[in-house]
């Protein structure tokens, strides 16, 4: 691998057209851990058809169908995970199709929302031995373009950022905070590592090297903190020579997104949203809420501004992207209302429609030197 050079990318044409689709969401859940099962907790949630959850706190079957007519406790959603589900399984349902959308140049988002402890960082970067969706979305990318005839064509570029306090920081390449420009693209974090990806061998290590790097509050010593977003961007361009330059003709951008722990910022109206931000609550989290809210009633003005994570996924969320949400959530009776709460945000999340992008646009790299750009626009002036 290596880092990018200083080539800058410049859209030429610009015709995508779109069309409007909703996020897909969908809930997992994780084992019981050895500690619910040590203070002698009940499984309380119940998946029925590969759709439903039900939530319950009564043990036998039939009671919990009949909950069926009790609110708040039944949701459905595009699929349901229960324990155990594997990897590749969670992978290919929610995230296989976006990477096939990213070849074809349209960008895909994937989060994972819920309290902490629930599984998002198994469910995104796994184990070594149980790797999580963002390496087998990584490994797929790769596999998908070797199938390709022109996959030396291809460029894949890796990004890992954090989001902690309000500060953008380079999992990647750890230092001073990062400050977030706006420019063509989008909002970006100025000087982020751009790392050329070849394989997929290197990716693991270097994501677990990543996650290390995550910040660590003082009172959890040994856990990645539950307040800090880690943010994997994946682009890959498209390139094809043009006469005697290279032209980017597609670029698609996948966003993996293992979000704070949701313990104490849940909230699925506005009232509450306000109530909450005086409280050292996670003000990317509650902002986060803030979006999703406003996207879902139709809002003309959504709060990205508000903090550094709505403002780095803007063009995910009410953008020309593909979306998908997975809720993690316990299994056991003593996590019932941190269950009902995810389940419930997520249920609202289904609400929400982005616009999928019909992408149809060409990019070229912007030539480094003025001979170059001269002779950039003679091949431009043949094409013609
Ligand atoms: P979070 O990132 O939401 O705080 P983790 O992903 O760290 O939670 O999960 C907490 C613990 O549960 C970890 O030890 C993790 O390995 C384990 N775990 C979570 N989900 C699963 C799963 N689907 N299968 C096996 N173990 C899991
Ligand atoms: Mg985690």
């Amino acid at each position: 691998g290596g880092i990018k050079s200083g080539l800058e990318l410049k859209t030429i044409t610009e015709n995508s057209s779109t069309v409007g689709s909703r996020i897909l969401v969908f809930v997992r859940v994780r084992p019981m851990a050895k500690k619910e099962k040590e203070a002698g907790s009940r499984n309380c949630v119940r998946i029925v058809n590969r759709r439903e959850v039900y939530l319950t706190e009564f043990a036998s079957e039939k009671d919990y169908l009949r909950l069926k007519r009790l609110r708040g406790r039944h949701f459905t959603f595009d699929a349901s995970f229960p324990d155990p589900t594997p990897q590749q399984d969670v992978y290919s349902s929610t995230t296989a199709e976006l990477v096939e959308g990213v070849l074809q140049g349209k960008n895909g988002s994937v989060f994972c929302y819920g309290p902490t402890g629930a599984g998002k960082t198994y469910t995104m970067l796994g184990t070594m031995d149980n790797p999580g969706v963002m390496v087998l979305a990584i490994k797929d990318l790769f596999a998908k373009i070797r199938q390709r005839s022109c996959d030396g064509n291809h460029v894949v570029h890796l990004s890992y950022l954090e989001v902690y306090n309000e500060m953008v920081r380079d999992l990647l390449s750890p230092g001073r905070p990062l400050v977030l420009r706006e420019d063509k693209q989008g909002i970006v974090a100025a000087g982020l590592t751009q790392y050329r990806a070849y394989s997929t061998d290197e990716v693991m290590a270097l994501l677990q090297q990543g996650n290390k790097n995550r910040t660590t509050e003082p009172t959890r010593a040994n856990e990645t903190s539950s307040r800090s977003h880690a943010i994997l961007q994946v682009v890959a361009e498209y390139r094809v020579r043009h006469a005697s330059m290279n032209v980017v003709n597609r670029v698609g951008k996948l966003s993996l997104i293992d979000l704070a722990g949701s313990e104490r910022a849940l909230a699925t109206d506005q009232r509450t949203l306000r109530s909450l931000e005086g409280a050292n609550i996670n003000r990317s989290l509650l902002a986060l809420s803030s979006c999703i809210n406003a996207l879902v009633e139709g809002k003309k003005h959504i709060p990205y501004r508000n903090s550094k994570l709505t403002q780095l996924l803007k063009d995910s969320l009410g953008g020309v992207c593909n979306t998908v949400m997975i809720a993690n959530i316990s299994p056991s009776n003593i996590s019932f209302g941190e269950t009902q709460n995810t389940l419930h945000w997520a249920d609202r999340a289904k609400e929400i429609r982005t616009k999928a992008c019909q992408a149809d646009e060409e990019i070229m790299l912007v030539p480094e030197t003025e001979t170059d750009q001269a002779k950039l626009l003679l091949e431009l002036q043949k094409d013609n």
